[in-house]
Protein backbone atom coordinates (compact mmCIF):
# COMPACT_ATOMS: atom_id res chain seq x y z
CA UNK A 1 0.00 0.00 0.00
CA UNK A 2 2.88 2.61 0.92
CA UNK A 3 4.84 1.65 -2.62
CA UNK A 4 1.22 2.63 -4.09
CA UNK A 5 0.82 5.22 -2.38
CA UNK A 6 4.30 6.71 -3.25
CA UNK A 7 4.10 5.83 -7.02
CA UNK A 8 0.62 8.31 -6.77
CA UNK A 9 2.26 10.73 -5.28
CA UNK A 10 4.16 11.03 -8.64
CA UNK A 11 1.09 11.69 -10.27
CA UNK A 12 -0.27 14.06 -8.01
CA UNK A 13 2.43 16.69 -8.97
CA UNK A 14 2.07 15.87 -12.54
CA UNK A 15 4.76 12.93 -12.80
CA UNK A 16 5.04 9.73 -13.81
CA UNK A 17 5.49 7.63 -11.28
CA UNK A 18 9.43 6.76 -10.57
CA UNK A 19 8.56 3.75 -8.75
CA UNK A 20 5.33 2.90 -10.96
CA UNK A 21 2.86 -0.24 -9.81
CA UNK A 22 2.66 -2.57 -12.69
CA UNK A 23 0.39 -5.05 -13.41
CA UNK A 24 2.48 -7.46 -16.08
CA UNK A 25 0.49 -10.35 -18.08
CA UNK A 26 1.98 -12.65 -20.53
CA UNK A 27 -0.37 -13.12 -23.51
CA UNK A 28 1.72 -15.57 -25.67
CA UNK A 29 1.76 -17.90 -22.77
CA UNK A 30 -2.46 -19.00 -24.08
CA UNK A 31 -1.89 -17.43 -27.17
CA UNK A 32 1.43 -18.47 -28.71
CA UNK A 33 0.53 -17.06 -32.13
CA UNK A 34 0.65 -13.28 -31.31
CA UNK A 35 4.56 -13.82 -31.05
CA UNK A 36 7.12 -15.29 -32.78
CA UNK A 37 7.76 -18.98 -32.01
CA UNK A 38 9.98 -19.01 -28.96
CA UNK A 39 9.08 -15.47 -28.11
CA UNK A 40 6.83 -13.64 -25.77
CA UNK A 41 5.07 -10.52 -25.47
CA UNK A 42 4.83 -8.56 -22.18
CA UNK A 43 2.15 -6.76 -21.64
CA UNK A 44 2.84 -3.70 -18.79
CA UNK A 45 -0.12 -1.89 -17.58
CA UNK A 46 1.29 0.74 -15.30
CA UNK A 47 0.34 3.65 -12.77
CA UNK A 48 0.17 6.17 -12.57
CA UNK A 49 1.09 8.53 -15.76
CA UNK A 50 -1.11 11.91 -15.34
CA UNK A 51 -2.78 13.01 -18.30
CA UNK A 52 -1.26 16.76 -17.91
CA UNK A 53 2.44 16.36 -17.21
CA UNK A 54 4.01 19.58 -14.92
CA UNK A 55 6.98 20.24 -17.17
CA UNK A 56 6.50 19.19 -21.41
CA UNK A 57 4.54 17.18 -22.88
CA UNK A 58 4.12 13.45 -23.25
CA UNK A 59 6.02 12.77 -26.85
CA UNK A 60 8.67 13.89 -25.39
CA UNK A 61 8.63 12.27 -21.81
CA UNK A 62 7.28 8.76 -24.09
CA UNK A 63 10.76 7.11 -23.95
CA UNK A 64 12.27 8.07 -20.71
CA UNK A 65 8.61 6.82 -19.12
CA UNK A 66 9.08 3.41 -21.05
CA UNK A 67 12.82 3.22 -19.83
CA UNK A 68 11.76 3.88 -16.08
CA UNK A 69 9.08 0.45 -16.11
CA UNK A 70 11.79 -1.50 -17.58
CA UNK A 71 14.55 0.02 -14.66
CA UNK A 72 11.51 -1.12 -12.24
CA UNK A 73 11.27 -4.44 -13.59
CA UNK A 74 14.80 -4.84 -13.96
CA UNK A 75 14.98 -4.96 -10.21
CA UNK A 76 13.67 -8.10 -9.95
CA UNK A 77 14.42 -9.49 -12.81
CA UNK A 78 17.96 -8.24 -13.58
CA UNK A 79 18.10 -9.92 -17.21
CA UNK A 80 15.13 -8.31 -18.58
CA UNK A 81 17.22 -5.80 -20.41
CA UNK A 82 19.01 -7.84 -22.60
CA UNK A 83 16.37 -10.10 -23.93
CA UNK A 84 14.04 -7.14 -24.63
CA UNK A 85 13.72 -7.35 -28.65
CA UNK A 86 11.20 -4.58 -29.37
CA UNK A 87 8.60 -2.33 -27.10
CA UNK A 88 5.74 -0.42 -27.55
CA UNK A 89 4.77 2.71 -25.05
CA UNK A 90 1.41 3.83 -24.86
CA UNK A 91 1.04 6.94 -22.64
CA UNK A 92 -2.26 8.55 -22.25
CA UNK A 93 -2.19 11.11 -24.82
CA UNK A 94 -1.56 7.88 -27.06
CA UNK A 95 -4.68 6.15 -25.96
CA UNK A 96 -6.81 9.32 -26.32
CA UNK A 97 -5.11 9.48 -29.87
CA UNK A 98 -5.10 6.44 -31.04
CA UNK A 99 -8.00 4.63 -28.94
CA UNK A 100 -10.74 7.97 -28.94
CA UNK A 101 -10.41 7.36 -24.68
CA UNK A 102 -10.49 10.81 -23.59
CA UNK A 103 -7.46 11.82 -21.18
CA UNK A 104 -6.53 8.28 -21.56
CA UNK A 105 -8.76 7.18 -18.82
CA UNK A 106 -9.27 3.55 -18.98
CA UNK A 107 -12.66 3.53 -17.96
CA UNK A 108 -14.03 6.02 -20.74
CA UNK A 109 -14.13 9.03 -17.89
CA UNK A 110 -13.51 8.90 -13.98
CA UNK A 111 -15.32 6.93 -11.71
CA UNK A 112 -15.66 9.80 -9.70
CA UNK A 113 -18.74 10.54 -7.34
CA UNK A 114 -20.01 13.50 -9.80
CA UNK A 115 -19.86 11.04 -12.83
CA UNK A 116 -21.74 7.92 -11.22
CA UNK A 117 -25.21 6.83 -11.75
CA UNK A 118 -27.50 9.19 -13.36
CA UNK A 119 -24.60 11.40 -13.71
CA UNK A 120 -22.58 9.04 -16.12
CA UNK A 121 -21.23 9.51 -18.38
CA UNK A 122 -22.67 13.33 -17.88
CA UNK A 123 -25.87 14.39 -16.71
CA UNK A 124 -28.86 14.56 -18.88
CA UNK A 125 -27.03 11.74 -20.87
CA UNK A 126 -27.38 8.61 -18.48
CA UNK A 127 -30.05 5.50 -18.69
CA UNK A 128 -28.20 4.51 -22.29
CA UNK A 129 -29.66 7.12 -24.27
CA UNK A 130 -28.26 9.45 -26.16
CA UNK A 131 -29.13 12.68 -27.21
CA UNK A 132 -29.54 10.85 -31.21
CA UNK A 133 -33.24 9.28 -31.11
CA UNK A 134 -32.53 5.85 -31.37
CA UNK A 135 -29.13 5.63 -30.77
CA UNK A 136 -28.47 4.30 -27.33
CA UNK A 137 -24.88 4.18 -25.17
CA UNK A 138 -22.88 0.78 -23.40
CA UNK A 139 -19.24 0.38 -22.27
CA UNK A 140 -17.26 1.95 -19.48
CA UNK A 141 -18.57 5.04 -20.18
CA UNK A 142 -22.15 4.25 -18.89
CA UNK A 143 -23.39 2.77 -14.94
CA UNK A 144 -22.04 0.93 -13.58
CA UNK A 145 -18.71 2.29 -15.05
CA UNK A 146 -15.36 0.01 -16.00
CA UNK A 147 -14.39 -2.88 -15.09
CA UNK A 148 -17.64 -4.59 -14.53
CA UNK A 149 -17.34 -7.09 -18.40
CA UNK A 150 -20.87 -6.93 -20.15
CA UNK A 151 -23.23 -5.58 -17.05
CA UNK A 152 -23.47 -2.01 -19.05
CA UNK A 153 -24.24 -3.75 -22.39
CA UNK A 154 -26.99 -6.41 -20.73
CA UNK A 155 -28.74 -3.48 -18.61
CA UNK A 156 -28.70 -0.38 -22.02
CA UNK A 157 -29.99 -3.92 -24.08
CA UNK A 158 -33.02 -4.08 -21.05
CA UNK A 159 -34.05 -0.46 -21.72
CA UNK A 160 -34.11 -0.80 -25.49
CA UNK A 161 -36.11 -3.59 -25.38
CA UNK A 162 -38.70 -2.03 -22.99
CA UNK A 163 -38.49 1.65 -24.81
CA UNK A 164 -39.03 -0.63 -28.01
CA UNK A 165 -42.14 -2.79 -26.84
CA UNK A 166 -43.41 1.19 -25.00
CA UNK A 167 -43.22 2.50 -29.00
CA UNK A 168 -44.95 -0.84 -30.19
CA UNK A 169 -47.72 -0.75 -28.22
CA UNK A 170 -47.97 3.12 -28.50
CA UNK A 171 -48.45 2.59 -32.13
CA UNK A 172 -51.01 0.05 -31.67
CA UNK A 173 -53.22 2.14 -29.44
CA UNK A 174 -52.60 4.88 -32.22
CA UNK A 175 -53.47 2.45 -35.12
CA UNK A 176 -56.66 1.23 -33.10
CA UNK A 177 -58.02 4.62 -32.31
CA UNK A 178 -57.87 5.83 -36.09
CA UNK A 179 -60.10 2.42 -36.84
CA UNK A 180 -62.41 3.01 -34.23
CA UNK A 181 -62.41 7.34 -35.74
CA UNK A 182 -62.55 5.86 -39.34
CA UNK A 183 -65.09 2.77 -38.26
CA UNK A 184 -67.56 5.83 -36.47
CA UNK A 185 -67.04 8.17 -39.23
CA UNK A 186 -68.29 5.59 -41.75
CA UNK A 187 -71.15 4.92 -39.67
CA UNK A 188 -72.14 8.37 -38.95
C1 LIG B 1 -5.85 -0.29 -21.66
C2 LIG B 1 -6.97 -0.72 -20.76
C3 LIG B 1 -6.69 -1.46 -19.62
C4 LIG B 1 -7.72 -1.87 -18.79
N1 LIG B 1 -7.42 -2.61 -17.69
C5 LIG B 1 -8.39 -3.01 -16.88
C6 LIG B 1 -8.10 -3.82 -15.74
O1 LIG B 1 -6.94 -4.15 -15.48
N2 LIG B 1 -9.13 -4.20 -14.95
C7 LIG B 1 -10.43 -3.86 -15.23
O2 LIG B 1 -11.33 -4.24 -14.49
N3 LIG B 1 -10.73 -3.10 -16.29
C8 LIG B 1 -9.75 -2.68 -17.12
N4 LIG B 1 -10.05 -1.90 -18.19
C9 LIG B 1 -11.44 -1.47 -18.37
C10 LIG B 1 -12.30 -2.56 -18.96
O3 LIG B 1 -11.66 -3.09 -20.12
C11 LIG B 1 -13.65 -1.98 -19.33
O4 LIG B 1 -14.17 -1.27 -18.24
C12 LIG B 1 -14.61 -3.09 -19.73
O5 LIG B 1 -14.16 -3.70 -20.93
C13 LIG B 1 -15.99 -2.55 -19.94
O6 LIG B 1 -16.80 -3.63 -20.33
P1 LIG B 1 -18.18 -3.39 -20.99
O7 LIG B 1 -18.77 -4.71 -21.29
O8 LIG B 1 -18.98 -2.48 -20.12
O9 LIG B 1 -17.89 -2.55 -22.31
P2 LIG B 1 -16.96 -2.88 -23.58
O10 LIG B 1 -15.99 -3.97 -23.31
O11 LIG B 1 -16.46 -1.53 -24.02
O12 LIG B 1 -18.03 -3.41 -24.60
C14 LIG B 1 -19.00 -2.56 -25.17
C15 LIG B 1 -19.31 -3.12 -26.54
O13 LIG B 1 -20.48 -2.49 -27.05
C16 LIG B 1 -20.26 -2.12 -28.40
N5 LIG B 1 -21.14 -0.95 -28.66
C17 LIG B 1 -21.03 0.32 -28.19
N6 LIG B 1 -22.03 1.07 -28.64
C18 LIG B 1 -22.82 0.29 -29.41
C19 LIG B 1 -24.03 0.49 -30.15
N7 LIG B 1 -24.65 1.66 -30.20
N8 LIG B 1 -24.54 -0.56 -30.81
C20 LIG B 1 -23.95 -1.79 -30.77
N9 LIG B 1 -22.81 -2.05 -30.08
C21 LIG B 1 -22.26 -1.02 -29.41
C22 LIG B 1 -18.78 -1.79 -28.48
O14 LIG B 1 -18.31 -1.93 -29.80
C23 LIG B 1 -18.18 -2.85 -27.53
O15 LIG B 1 -17.89 -4.06 -28.20
C24 LIG B 1 -9.06 -1.51 -19.08
C25 LIG B 1 -9.34 -0.77 -20.24
C26 LIG B 1 -8.31 -0.38 -21.06
C27 LIG B 1 -8.65 0.42 -22.30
Amino acid sequence: MEYMERAYDDAKYGHFSRKPYIDMVIPSVTDPSVAPPGKHVLSCFVQYAPYKLAQGNWDDHKEAFGDNVINTIAEYAPNIKDIIIGRQVLTPLDLEREFGLTQGNIFQGELSLEQLFFLRPVAGWAYYRTPIRNLYMCGSATHPGGGIMGANGRIASQVILKEWKFSRSRARATNTDESHASASKAAN
